[in-house]
């Protein structure tokens, strides 16, 4: 019977794995994980599971007992070192494991800060796995004073987390506007004075020249010439797809391993998901780094390894926790040229809609699940309202239009 190894045990490969075995898929299953725990929820790590709200065991996406009792066979602590696709194995912990096909769901690695400039100092935390906010979590101690680098997502929420512990909370980011990459400058703007009102110090245009201490970190040297003592530093400048055994393989990689829309890479047999892939997306190649994208392709990658033949066309959601807003995202914004504005009855309510031309593409629903359901279904129908609804009219009038 056909033997799958999964390579990369978080949300892709375990969404991978189901997905075979909810098909019918009656070979062995292998999944490989460098982590000690089974595979995990990772939105949760730098909220709920930071501040003790959350135990270890409601962050596992399925308990232990499912894996041996669906016939899937979990490596943990155990690395993947090559894959050798002329005998069709993967090299790892010492055995030649053989596939018959092959899933790389590696993931994304989170970016540090050179050693040159103080980045393995202790107390310097990147937010990517559970034994980083396992380390982490003991600074996090009402008074001390934090500094985090990148306000993307993960700068942002820390921040938010910190200042809500009653920590003293300073904020850079190195250009001109947080969420930058993600986000138009109406919802930059909006996160910057909900973090100011928070009381976070945030400071755009400014980055890390420094930061200094014996062993652990005691001071920031800032790129605008001044310096600031700080008792822990959170780092969230981005994430690498994780390629490298993929690259070493002869796979192609641009921007993550490329694969086609069925999630194939360039050898046949093996296949990828998740935040290491780039796939073809309206003309262009992309690649998503979110939980949604990661257990849709994976799905659809399950699907197709068992012969259905069906693209991955992704329907973009996405949200981030903020203090009390919650931010709601659907569709995805790339090539817009209008955002239209629309203000809910409540101070913090309000969302902003992305279009092409007359194209709905994107929506930004901060507080407002009534806005950011309308605007799901209506991408998800491809149609698209009068921008001049949008801005004043009802939300079921914009559904019937
Ligand atoms: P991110 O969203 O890409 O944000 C990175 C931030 O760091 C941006 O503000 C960016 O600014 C800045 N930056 C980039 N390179 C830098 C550099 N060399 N020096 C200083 N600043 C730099 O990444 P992230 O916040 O680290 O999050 C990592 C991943 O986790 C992402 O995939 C994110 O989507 C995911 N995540 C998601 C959630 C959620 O969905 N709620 C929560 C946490 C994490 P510019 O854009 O201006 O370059």
């Amino acid at each position: 019977m056909s033997h799958i190894v999964i390579i990369g045990a978080g949300q892709a490969g375990a969404a991978l794995a189901a997905k075979l075995r909810a098909l019918g898929h009656a070979g062995p299953i292998t999944m490989i994980g460098e982590e000690s725990v089974p595979p995990y929820q990772r939105p949760p790590l730098s909220k709920k599971y930071l501040l003790g709200e959350m135990p270890l065991e409601r962050l596992f996406l399925r308990p232990e007992s499912f894996y041996a009792e669906n016939g899937i066979e979990l490596r943990l602590s155990d690395t993947a070192v090559a894959i050798d696709r002329a005998d069709r194995k993967v090299i790892a912990g010492g055995a030649a494991i053989p596939y018959d096909q092959l899933a790389l769901t590696t993931g994304a690695v989170a970016r540090r800060l050179p050693g040159a400039i103080g980045g393995e100092l202790a107390g310097v935390h990147v937010v990517r796995t559970l034994a980083d906010v396992d380390t982490m979590a003991p600074d996090f101690a009402p008074g001390r004073r934090v500094l985090v680098l990148g306000g993307g997502y993960v700068g942002l929420e820390a921040a938010a987390v910190a200042a809500q512990r009653g920590m003293q909370v300073t904020l850079l980011q190195h250009s001109d506007r947080v969420l930058r990459r993600i986000a138009c400058p109406e919802t930059s703007a909006y996160f910057a004075r909900l973090h100011r009102d928070h009381g976070v110090d945030l400071r755009e245009n400014t980055q890390i020249a420094a930061l200094r201490g014996g062993t652990w970190v005691e001071q920031a040297d800032l790129s605008d010439g001044t310096s600031m003592e700080v008792d822990t530093v959170i780092v969230g400048i981005g994430v690498t797809p994780a390629t490298s055994l993929a690259e070493a393989a002869g796979l192609a990689i641009e921007n993550g391993i490329a694969v086609d829309e069925m999630g194939r890479t360039t050898d046949p047999r093996i296949w990828a998901a998740g935040d290491c892939t780039s796939f073809p997306f309206r003309g262009a190649r992309i690649r998503l780094e979110s939980v949604q994208n990661a257990i849709d392709q994976a799905e659809a990658v399950a699907a197709n390894m068992l012969g259905s033949e069906a693209p991955y066309v992704p329907v973009p959601w996405f949200w981030s926790d903020q203090y009390d807003v919650k931010l709601q995202i659907a569709g995805l914004n790339t090539g817009y040229d209008r955002v239209v504005v629309r203000k809910g009855d409540r101070d913090l309510t309000v969302s902003h809609w992305y279009f092409r031309g007359a194209n709905l593409l994107a929506v930004d629903a901060m507080n407002d699940p009534r806005a950011y359901m309308t605007a799901k279904r209506l991408i998800e129908a491809g149609r698209s309202p009068d921008p001049g609804m949008v801005v004043s009219g009802d939300l079921k009038s914009l559904m019937a239009a």
